[in-house]
């Protein structure tokens, strides 16, 4: 049995390890990536800039301990479409075209930032913290920056989960920040009234001025330092957009999957095409949600291993879980919504 995964996040590589301990000697699991540093931990990206070693201590596993383990890695490499009826994936590396065949075919390609539409012509001027390619280039921007003896200013648009951890991070490290949100409150899907008003004063103690309600309108490129324009116009080093996520759902349209906000599963995580299963942040489960975060994903990528070696039948429910703003100095009374 050939099992190929596509993705080395949390959901790739948990499925690829549990079903590696759970199979036959005789199945051959190929995990494939376009990631080249290893399997690396994603929320730890917002605490980017306070870690000096985070390049390093970030990474959880390097591919070659997996390669140890019985999982064959193909990574710097992307995969650029699935051919359903020959069962095969066709992979983009850096100087060759490849086929790889598959019996049963995983999809954990994860997700990426949510840019909106009125910001997409711009795409030049901001940022996103996404991946560890993303902090790679935010953390030589900021080193930069400092190696001429100026402390960044950065606009962060965005007053959700992320925006606030990076806006707290990189407050910490004495940078001077101004965090955007479009609605009155922050983080108003995870969190109670009382919570928001307190993680904004959380926000204003570390020094960063936080601006509500703000329709941004556009960003305007002003030598080294870029403007954001909403009633006013005001200008940065470095701008950050954190508006949400995107699953990555490109290759599974082209290849005629069922597609929604995420690639379509049923409660066994299968796609529309019997050969092909889904999880993380990519998936979007029949009662219409994602559960895009660490312990839910861990959680899908057990059971279906389980499920796929023929450990059980039932169904993939979600555990009950919860989760918390890696925000320095903040702690919500109430439960967060997820
Ligand atoms: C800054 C930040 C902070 C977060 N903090 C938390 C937190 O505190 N707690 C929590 O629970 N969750 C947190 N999350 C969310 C959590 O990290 C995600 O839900 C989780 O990482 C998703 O895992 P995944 O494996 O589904 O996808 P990903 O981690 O996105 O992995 C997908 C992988 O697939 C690869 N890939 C995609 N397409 C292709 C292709 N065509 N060919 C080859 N490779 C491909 C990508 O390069 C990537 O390596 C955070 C996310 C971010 C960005």
């Amino acid at each position: 049995m050939q099992i190929v995964i596509i993705g080395s996040g949390v959901a790739g590589v948990s499925f690829a390890e549990k079903y590696r301990t759970l199979s036959a000697d005789d199945d051959d699991i190929t995990l494939v990536t376009r990631e080249h540093d290893g399997y690396y931990s994603r929320p730890l990206l917002s605490r980017g800039f306070t870690k000096d070693d985070i390049e390093q201590s970030i990474i959880l596993k390097p591919f070659e301990q997996l390669r140890e383990n019985g999982i064959d890695v193909l990574c710097g490499v992307f995969v650029t479409a699935i051919n359903r009826v020959e069962k095969i994936i066709a992979i983009n590396g850096s100087c060759q075209e490849k086929e790889l065949h598959y019996d049963i075919l995983v999809l954990a390609q994860g997700s990426s930032a949510f840019i909106p539409p009125p910001f997409r012509p711009y795409t030049e001027l901001f940022y996103c913290l996404n991946s560890l390619a993303d902090l790679k280039v935010l953390r030589k921007f900021r080193r930069e920056r400092l190696n001429q003896n100026q402390q960044p200013s950065w606009a962060i648009v965005g007053g959700g989960l992320i925006g606030c951890e990076v806006a707290s991070d990189l407050a910490v490290t004495g940078d001077n920040v101004t965090l955007f949100h479009a609605m009155d409150r922050l983080m108003e899907r995870q969190l109670a009234p009382e919570d928001s008003a307190l993680l904004l004063k959380v926000l204003q103690n570390s020094g960063i001025k936080v601006l509500l309600n703000q329709a941004v309108q556009e960003f305007i490129k002003e030598e080294d330092k870029v403007c954001v324009r909403t009633e006013v116009t005001a200008e940065f080093d470095g701008l950050i957009v954190a508006c949400g996520f995107k699953p990555r759902t490109e290759l599974a349209e082209l290849a005629g999957l069922e597609t929604g906000r995420g690639i379509k599963v049923n409660q066994h995580l299968q796609t529309s095409d019997e050969s092909i299963y889904a999880l993380g942040d990519v998936a979007e489960l029949p009662n219409g949600k994602l559960y895009a975060f660490v312990l839910p994903i861990r959680n899908q990528a057990v059971w279906l291993a389980e499920f796929l070696t023929g450990q059980r039948q039932d169904a993939w429910t979600h555990p009950v879980f919860t989760t918390k703003a890696k925000v320095h100095g903040f702690d919500a009374v109430h439960p967060y919504n997820v």
